[in-house]
């Protein structure tokens, strides 16, 4: 990345290495701007090969020969429920900074986002409560034996986060891998990095983690990303983003047999049952859309409304869609704020004019707003595509953008068959009063997560991840924690007597005094 001239104005955040703050080799920095405005927020640091060369240092010197991957479990929970509180004491501040940097509307980073990143930390906190002991049966054969598995933390973790949903994203890498005693390098993404390195500037200041456990490089995905990926002392990389991007970081981790978790790309469905209570239905089906303008991986992009209810659900989405305001998110009334960049924008931009082309009907949208507010960010219209073909481009790809497919079956099978008819299986959402049959069906998807009658609704205790191109392993709950660690099954013998040893027989000669 080419040194930008540095504007003294600016907030400037450097990289976080071994317990300190630094600059990056050289002085190299890049600004970060609002999405809606354009206006510059901050300069960040860009980490070289060099600095991410002392950060993976840093967190293996930390693993190896700190004291943190030894700390009794109930120690770390109480470090994460007091990063909890010091998180609680700023939420309206990382609200605020969520939604600049981000462009997500004010409300939704007040009331969920950063609230559900609290109530996470809190959660992997009574996680690490738990013993890391797991005990196993007794066993006979051939002598009388106990054994118990013992976890271990995996080592040193390199963690990528995407830039939606930042400040979430942060604390289920950051929390699961402190939990369980594991060092880390934790790279935000370059479009929203900012509540990531207030996450790390709060770890520091608490003054909690021995100085290495967490070090934060800021930089470049296609640089910073992927070196530190392919560095031979990290362990295990955990990374979010997109299904292509995850591909290219499994096979980087190929050659040391790194462990890999991937939560990639989705294109989920959301099926409206015959019976389902459309009051509820529609407006819960375009919040699974259109929630983050989109841009969620969770979303659900596909719609399968049942035949004799398809022109009614359409009529009402148009109608709610009306409703929605698209604005500046820092406006409490702002229902969609913009895309996260122009870039982005030109992507879902021409996804519509592929649905246009393949011959969906665009029910609503599809333009970009006029006014002064909308000339400077990328904002752009909730779009409805109707009477799509579930095979089509449309259907298939992942958007990450505000356009939605309504698709018609007529038989629940077939909508199920519709439902699993993509290379991804990240979430779905089943709505009907008939909650057996609505859990019958869900049984049936072929993704992570199944919600009845709602939808982006993310529990910390539960498993989080993708079937498919949409994911390896799981974060969250207890699946997600026994990701950063490695079993060791520990095996203790009852059996006193050498000659009743298993190696008796098979190994030595009988003893005189046996
Ligand atoms: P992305 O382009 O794959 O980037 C994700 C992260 O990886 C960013 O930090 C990026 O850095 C970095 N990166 C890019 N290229 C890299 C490389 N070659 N090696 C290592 N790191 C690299 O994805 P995005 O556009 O930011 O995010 C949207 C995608 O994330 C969507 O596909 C969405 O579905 C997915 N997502 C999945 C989940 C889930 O839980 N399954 C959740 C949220 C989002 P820079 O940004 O600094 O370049
Ligand atoms: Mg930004």
């Amino acid at each position: 990345m080419a040194l930008e001239p540095s504007n003294s104005d600016l907030p400037y955040h450097g990289l976080y290495i071994n317990g300190a703050w630094r600059d990056a080799e050289g002085g190299r920095a890049f600004t970060v701007t609002e999405p809606a405005t354009g206006a510059p927020l901050a300069r960040v640091a860009s980490a070289s090969i060099a600095d991410v060369d002392q950060a993976v240092a840093a967190a293996r010197n930390a693993f190896d020969h700190g004291p943190w991957p030894h700390t009794p479990h109930y120690e770390r929970a109480d470090i994460l429920h007091k990063l909890a509180k010091m998180i609680e004491e700023r939420t309206s501040e990382l609200a605020e900074l969520e939604s600049r940097d981000g462009g997500v509307p004010l409300r939704a980073t007040t009331f969920n986002d950063i609230p559900l990143g609290l109530h996470m930390m809190h959660v992997f906190g009574e996680l690490a409560r738990r013993s890391p002991y797991e005990p196993l049966p007794w066993n006979e054969f051939p002598t009388l034996a106990w054994s118990f598995v013992w976890r271990q933390p995996y080592g040193v973790c390199a963690q990528i986060i995407p830039w939606n949903y930042a400040f979430c994203m942060a604390i289920w890498k950051l929390g699961p891998a402190l939990a369980t005693g594991n060092t880390v390098v934790f790279k935000p993404s370059s479009l929203s990095p900012l509540t990531s390195i207030a996450l790390v500037k709060m770890i520091d200041e608490s003054g909690l983690l021995p100085k290495g456990v967490v070090n934060l490089v800021t930089g470049p995905g296609g640089e910073t990303g992927e070196y530190l990926v392919s560095h031979p002392l990290v362990d295990k990389v955990a990374f979010t983003g997109s299904t292509d991007v995850g591909r290219k970081i499994m096979g980087i981790a190929a050659p040391h047999i790194k462990k890999v978790t991937l939560e990639l790309g989705g294109k989920s469905p959301s099926i409206l049952l015959p019976d389902a209570d459309l009051e509820k239905a529609v407006d819960g089906a375009l919040f699974g859309m259109f929630y983050h303008a989109g841009q969620l991986c969770e979303a659900g992009t596909r719609c399968f409304v049942h035949s004799s209810l398809y022109d009614e659900v359409v009529e009402r989405m148009v109608a709610r869609v009306r409703q929605l305001r698209v604005g500046d998110p820092l406006e409490l009334a702002t229902d969609i704020g913009p895309l996260i960049s122009f870039k982005q924008r030109d992507s879902v931009e021409r996804y519509i004019k592929i649905g246009r082309d393949e011959g969906a009907r665009l029910a609503i949208g599809g333009n970009r707003p006029v006014g002064e507010l909308y000339d400077k960010g990328p904002y752009l219209e909730p779009t409805i595509f109707t009477h799509v073909n579930n095979k089509s481009r449309l259907a298939q790809e992942e958007i990450f953008g505000p356009v939605f497919s309504v698709i018609s079956y007529d038989e629940i099978g077939e909508a199920i068959t519709m439902a699993n008819d993509s290379m991804y299986g990240l979430a779905g959402a089943v709505w009907s009063k008939d909650i057996q049959q609505a859990v019958e069906v869900a049984k049936r998807l072929r993704t992570g997560t199944v919600w009845i009658n709602d939808h982006h609704v993310l529990n910390p205790h539960a498993p989080f991840g993708g079937f498919k191109e949409s994911g390896i392993g799981r974060e969250m709950g207890v699946a997600g924690l026994l990701e950063y660690t490695e079993p060791t099954h520990i095996h203790v013998d009852f059996q006193q007597k050498r000659s009743g040893k298993i190696w008796w027989d098979a190994l030595l000669p009988p003893l005189d005094d046996e």
